[in-house]
């Protein structure tokens, strides 16, 4: 089931979404009185409910669909180098945080700011007196619902609420001068989330097609088979000894073809639009300002 964030009347209103992404149903339809915000909705429902009930369905046709959790309460988690073939390019770039080691030995972890987060559709504005090398990277992002701490591999899944799709813009200057990704991935609006969270059950995350299209170009097209560290491994990691907390949303990193990987390279530019679509999860298209 997909649930999403919907701007009803000003007010940002947990929905389940039907199938074809057309028409949604207000979540108080499942929890009768809930007034809350999406990760309110997963600390009462750990696990996803599997039934839509049986409210009426409504267009979703003239509502604006927000990021499915649209003010995270902590930073999003994010894991750099984690495909084989964008740690390759990237190291063919000369980028100074990215030697031309071989694969990292650890999962790589970063964070970006909650105030970053932005829904489907909404604008990412390029920050032109702050960088001149914006880029995107399609990932896949999890959303966790059963909090845990030193999380077991074999127990990882049982802490995954959900699934949706994270651009993790990046200003790629601004990321080389100071030294750590925070700054440079952390602008306001640099974390496009959704277009909604799709349930985990029945979701093979380990085989999910991640694809990235800049003005219709193809750039991005990798496939979560080829994760360094699969999200067992990151989720055993990060919660190694961080509690990890329902609604934590983690992006689990990014196939080759960035802007940065070519050469010349393919920043963007306002104006251009970037679509990402995964398998089974959906499509987030942004447009840069
Ligand atoms: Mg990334």
């Amino acid at each position: 089931m997909r649930f999403g964030t919907l701007d009803i009347d000003d007010r940002a209103t947990v929905v389940v979404i039907s199938d074809d992404g057309q028409q949604y149903r207000e979540a108080s339809e499942l929890l009768p009185g809930f007034t809350g915000d999406m990760t309110d909705f997963i600390l009462r429902q750990p696990a996803p409910p599997r039934d839509a009930g049986t409210g009426t369905w409504k267009p979703i046709n003239g509502h604006q669909l927000l990021a499915p959790i649209p003010t995270p309460r902590r930073n999003i988690f994010c894991i750099g180098k984690n495909y084989h073939d964008h740690v390759k390019e990237l190291s063919q770039t000369g980028l100074a945080s990215a030697p031309a080691a071989p694969l990292p030995s650890a999962p790589i972890v970063f964070t970006k700011a909650p105030s970053s987060v932005v829904g489907d559709g909404a604008a990412v504005q390029s920050f032109p007196e702050v960088t001149s090398q914006l880029d995107y990277e399609a990932e896949l992002a999890v959303v966790i619902g059963k909090p845990g701490r030193a999380i077991r591999k074999e127990d990882a899944f049982n802490h995954v609420w959900g699934y949706t799709i994270v651009n993790d813009i990046s200003a790629r200057d601004v990321q080389q001068r100071h030294g750590q990704w925070f700054l440079g991935k952390s602008m306001d609006t640099f974390c496009p989330m959704g277009p909604w969270i799709v349930s985990a059950a029945g979701v093979d995350a380990g085989k999910l097609g991640v694809r990235c299209w800049i003005n219709g170009e193809l750039r991005q097209d990798g496939n979560t088979r080829d994760l360094i560290f699969d999200i067992p491994t990151i989720i055993a990691t990060l919660s190694s000894g961080m509690t990890l907390q329902p609604g934590d949303v983690i992006a689990t990193g990014t196939p080759a073809g960035v802007g940065f990987g070519f050469n010349p390279p393919k920043f963007l530019k306002p104006g251009d639009v970037m679509r990402i679509s995964i398998d089974g999860i959906g499509t987030l298209t942004n447009r840069v300002s």
